[in-house]
C-alpha cells in the first residue's frame, strides 16, 4: 500500500486533475490525499475572515464566485450528464453550508468548517471523475478517521484503528481517496492540521498503515539544495535522512511541512518528493538512511526575530537560563534558534504572537537587545564533529557577511545560523 499526496497546484485546473487521475488509477493498492485546488484555501480564509467582521456583502461575493468556479470546473471535468449532476449537487449542497454562516453566529469552530469546504470538494471531484473513467474508487471522509487530541497531536492509534476499519468495509478496492489537512478535534468539532497540512495527512495514514511508501507529488522536482527563489542553477538532491529532511522543512524549505517527517521515521517508511509534472523524474527520496556526502542543501527561513538576554544578576546563571526557558513555555512561543554563553543568552523565533508579554516579563531579570528582519540559514547535511572541514567551508563562505548568531553541535545534520535578511540572498 502507498500513499500518495498531491498538492492544490497538481489538482488546481481541469486538465491537472484529470493528469492526476491518470497518475493513480492503475492497479496498485493506494490511498490518494488531496488538498484542495489552487487557491481555495486562501479565498475560504478571506469569506472566514468577512464572517469574522460581518462584511455580508463582501461574504456573498466572494461565496458565489467560488461556488461559480467550482460549478464551471465540474463542467469541465465531467461528461456523463448524470454524474455531472451529482456532482454539482454535490457542490451546491457544501456550499449551503457556507450559506448558512450568513445567518448565523460566526466562532472559531464554524471557521473550521469554512476551510473544511476546499478538501471536500476537490477529493469528490476526483471520485466523480475516476467514476466517469470507470476506476473503482471509494471516497473516504477524513473526519471519520483523523483526530487531533487536546493538545492538538495526532492520535496515531485512532487513526490507525478507525482507518483499518474504514478499509476493512471495502474488500477488493485497490483506490482509495481522501481529503487532506481536515479533522476532527478531542471535543469532535471539525478541526484541521494548520495551512500546508495535507503533507502531514498522508503522513499519518502512511504511519498508520505502515505504508510501503509515502509520496508527496507538487509541481517541482523534489527538494532542491538551495532555495530556487534566491539562487539560480539550484537542482533536486536525490537523497535526504529524515533529520535532513526535517530540518530543511523546518527551516524554510517550503516543499513539505515540517511535522511530517516525525511520523514517518517513527514506523521507518520511506518518503518520496515526486513532481506531478514530471511523474518520471526521480525526486527526493527521504529515508533512514544517511549518506557520507557532506553537505546536501541549504535553507532559510524569513521574519525573524532576534533576542538578545544578558543578565542583570538579579538571578543566579542557571535559575536565569530556567527563567527564560519558563517564560517563552509559559507563552508557549518556541524559540527556532538559541545560543548562549556565561551571562547572556540569545534566541531567534518567528513567533511573535506574545513577544511583548514575554519582554515585560523578563525585563526584570535582563538587558534585551531585538532586531527584527532577520533570516535563519540553516546548512544541512552529515555533520559529525569527526567530518572537520565541513565548518570551516561554511564559515568561509560567509566571510563578508555579519552574522548574529551560529549554531552547532545540537544536532549532527546542521549548522544554522541568523543574518539581517538582507544578506540572505548573498548567504544563499
Ligand atoms: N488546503 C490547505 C492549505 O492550502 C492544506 C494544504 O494544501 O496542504 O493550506
Ligand atoms: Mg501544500
Amino acid at each position: 500500500m502507498k500513499v500518495c499526496k498531491f498538492g492544490g497546484t497538481s489538482v488546481g485546473t481541469v486538465e491537472r486533475m484529470k493528469h492526476v487521475a491518470t497518475l493513480i488509477k492503475d492497479a496498485t493498492p493506494k490511498i490518494v490525499v488531496l488538498s484542495a485546488t489552487a487557491g481555495t484555501t486562501n479565498h475560504l480564509e478571506e469569506i472566514a475572515a468577512n464572517l469574522f467582521n460581518r462584511e455580508i456583502e463582501q461574504v456573498h461575493d466572494r461565496i458565489t464566485r467560488l461556488e461559480f468556479q467550482f460549478i464551471e470546473f465540474a463542467n469541465g471535468l465531467l461528461t456523463d450528464e448524470k454524474l455531472k449532476r451529482e456532482a454539482i449537487d454535490y457542490i451546491l449542497d457544501r456550499f449551503q453550508q457556507l450559506w448558512k454562516f450568513t445567518k448565523n453566529s460566526f466562532t472559531s469552530v464554524e471557521e473550521k468548517e469554512v476551510l473544511a469546504q476546499g478538501e471536500l470538494i476537490s477529493t469528490a471531484l476526483m471520485h466523480f471523475y475516476l467514476r466517469e473513467l470507470k476506476v473503482p474508487n471509494v471516497l473516504l471522509c477524513a473526519f471519520d478517521f483523523m483526530r487531533i487530541g487536546p493538545d492538538n497531536e495526532p492520535d496515531l492509534e485512532y487513526i490507525e484503528q478507525k482507518l483499518r476499519e474504514q478499509l476493512a468495509c471495502h474488500p477488493g478496492i485497490n483506490l482509495f481517496i481522501t481529503q487532506g489537512f481536515i479533522c476532527k478535534n478531542a471535543y469532535n468539532e471539525t478541526d484541521n492540521l494548520k495551512r500546508g497540512g495535507s503533507d502531514y495527512t498522508a503522513s499519518l495514514i502512511g504511519t498508520a498503515l505502515q505504508a510501503d511508501e509515502i509520496q508527496i507529488w507538487t509541481d517541482i522536482d523534489g527538494m532542491h539544495n538551495n532555495d530556487p527563489r534566491e539562487v539560480s542553477g539550484t537542482r533536486p538532491v536525490k537523497r535526504l535522512s529524515f533529520n535532513e529532511a526535517e530540518q530543511l522543512a523546518f527551516y524554510g524549505a517550503k516543499i513539505l511541512h515540517p511535522f511530517c517527517i516525525a511520523p514517518a521515521r517513527l514506523r521507518n517508511i520511506p518518503v518520496r518528493l515526486l513532481n506531478s509534472m514530471e511523474p518520471s523524474a526521480e525526486g527526493t527520496l527521504i529515508s533512514n538512511l544517511q549518506d557520507d556526502n557532506i553537505i546536501k542543501a541549504i535553507a532559510a527561513k524569513d521574519h525573524i526575530i532576534y533576542i538578545k538576554f544578558e543578565s542583570n544578576h538579579n538571578l543566579c546563571p542557571y535559575l536565569f537560563i530556567s527563567k527564560i526557558f519558563d517564560i517563552f513555555a509559559k507563552y508557549k512561543t518556541m524559540p527556532c534558534l538559541l545560543t548562549s554563553s556565561n551571562d547572556n543568552i540569545s534566541v531567534a523565533t518567528d513567533d511573535r504572537n506574545f513577544l511583548s508579554l514575554i519582554l515585560r516579563e523578563l525585563n526584570k531579570y535582563a538587558r534585551i537587545w531585538v532586531e527584527d528582519k532577520m533570516s535563519i540559514i540553516s546548512v544541512v547535511g552529515n555533520m559529525k564533529s569527526s567530518c572537520i572541514e565541513t565548518e570551516a567551508r561554511i564559515m568561509d563562505a560567509l566571510r563578508n557577511i555579519p552574522l548574529k548568531m551560529i549554531s552547532y553541535g545540537s544536532d549532527e545534520n546542521d549548522v544554522s545560523l541568523v543574518v539581517k535578511v538582507t544578506d540572505k540572498a548573498e548567504a544563499l
